[in-house]
């Protein structure tokens, strides 16, 4: 990448905050998947919205790729830059800008943690609706990009449906807000509204293709008075997605969640069944106890599972088998989506392709409304068995996909560009060229898309 263009990046950012050190281009060089390393040539580490649109101008007139990283924690390879260019690291933008009571929303930077601003809302009585369980540097943005979940999903869905509107930088560097701040005069209170169309779309689930975030706003809601949770144990999977079914239909839980008897071995968990599963209730004591009480009244009846009061209520076991591990193994994230029927035949094709591989997994899976998310995570060697681990998420995706699941992430994959149904990819195509006219964001990255 040419001298001049790194002078004026230098001129908008600050010589502080620009760098081709390689050291640093190391440092940016992976995350937390089986992908890379795959090195940026200039990290910019970016103070305010004018100065990313600034950047984005002179990456647009000069053809310049463009990957945007928040903590770089993602599990997907989504967060490397593909094709060299610009890394945009965000965290430097790190600000709440307002908690507005009235309208039970907090609108902040893009760059913040999440924890440090679930920290800060807290503070004053107030909640997200999500409980997440992962890196202490997850950025919010990144999270809204990756249109994130948490323990709650039964109740409040996932990170899309908690947001109120966003602030974005486009590629060609212009500057627009989405929901009712998109009408002139009006608070962020509300995402849906008579502005027209809702475009906050265009930036969640698209992983930085789209353009930058650089604000966000969410609703928020009083802390409850009372949590509770139970948990059973299974002996077949079967008989998991039956309770998980019976559980889901009451319409009693906050949210519900499952891991293996892998990922207790590995993690070091007590587990005294093949498949523990877990749900939670919150609201006031009264109702808590009636939402615990019921659950546990209508498994009973059902005849399947066994009570388990000692069951670890959350899934810790994804972050204690990944500190129990010692380089060169690691682990690799497998994710995606599925109606509640399949959830078995799911499992099962888990455990299959471990089998076939020789790889030692576990299993973390939790529900979102009617729907669930897998978030399985294989064990191997990085130095000698990458090319088997990415035989196995191949044939790993592809088994889910015959039984009509979708992927948690596009990133670098080309087996999901080749499932997605024609039209659909020529009519993202469509609005990607129109908003990334010289295809400078994420290159390289799935959906494919041909300029
Ligand atoms: C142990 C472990 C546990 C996890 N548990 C959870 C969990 O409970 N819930 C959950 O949702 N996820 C979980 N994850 C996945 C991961 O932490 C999330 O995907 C997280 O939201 C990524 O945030 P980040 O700031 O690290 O983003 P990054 O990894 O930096 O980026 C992720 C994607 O978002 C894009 N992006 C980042 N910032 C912006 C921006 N400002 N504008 C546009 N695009 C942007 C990037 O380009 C990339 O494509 C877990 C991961 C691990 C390793």
């Amino acid at each position: 990448m040419g001298k001049e263009i790194l002078k004026e990046l230098v001129a908008v950012a600050g010589a502080e905050n620009v760098t081709d050190e390689e050291f640093e281009l190391i440092a940016y060089s992976r995350d937390w998947s089986y992908d890379g390393p795959l090195k940026p040539d200039i990290v910019i580490t970016p103070g305010s919205t004018e100065e990313v649109s600034a950047i984005m101008k002179i990456a647009n007139r000069t053809g310049t790729p463009v990957c945007v990283r928040g903590g770089g924690t993602t599990t997907t390879g989504m967060c490397l830059p593909r094709e060299g260019g610009i890394v945009l690291d965000l965290n430097r933008m790190d600000r709440i800008e307002e908690i507005d009571e009235d309208a039970m929303a907090v609108t902040m930077q893009a760059g913040i943690t999440v924890y440090r601003m679930i920290a800060f809302i807290e503070q004053r009585g107030w909640k997200i609706p999500l409980k997440p369980k992962f890196g202490s540097g997850v950025s919010i943005a990144g999270w809204a990009s990756f249109n994130g979940v948490g323990a709650g999903g039964s109740v409040y869905g996932r990170v899309t449906d908690m947001l109120l509107g966003l602030e974005a930088v486009l590629p060609t560097g212009e500057i627009v807000k989405t929901g009712s701040v998109s009408f002139q005069g009006a608070k962020p209170f509300c995402r849906y509204q008579g502005t027209g169309p809702d475009l906050t779309g265009l930036f969640l689930n698209t992983f930085g293709t789209m353009g930058v975030i650089t604000g966000v706003t969410l609703r928020v809601y009083r802390k409850p008075e009372a949590e509770g949770f139970i948990g059973y144990g299974f002996q077949t999977a079967e008989d998991a997605q039956e309770g998980i079914r019976i559980l889901t239909e009451a319409n009693i839980s906050y949210g519900i969640n499952l891991y293996d008897d892998e990922m207790c071995k590995i993690a070091g968990l007590p587990a005294a069944a093949p498949w523990v599963v877990h749900m939670f209730a919150e609201g006031w004591k009264e109702e808590v106890d009636f939402r615990v009480r019921k659950g546990r009244e209508l498994l009973e009846k059902a005849g399947i599972g066994e009570e388990m009061p000692k069951a670890i209520p959350f899934w810790y076991g994804v972050e204690g088998m990944s500190s129990r591990l010692t380089p060169p193994m690691r682990t690799a994230c497998i994710g995606g989506f599925h109606p509640l029927g399949i959830t078995a035949a799911v499992f099962h094709a888990y455990n299959r392709v471990g089998e076939k591989y020789g790889l030692r997994r576990g299993m973390v899976w939790w529900v979102i409304n009617n729907y669930a998310n897998i978030f399985p995570i294989y064990v191997y060697n990085e130095e000698e068995e990458r090319d088997v681990m990415v035989r196995a998420a191949h044939d790993l995706r592809a088994e889910w996909s015959d039984l009509g699941c979708t992927p948690d992430f596009p990133g670098p994959n080309p087996d999901i560009t080749d499932r997605i149904v024609p039209a659909y990819l020529a009519f993202y195509t469509r609005v990607k060229k129109a908003l990334d006219p010289n295809h400078i964001m994420h290159r390289g990255m799935s959906p494919r898309v041909s300029y």
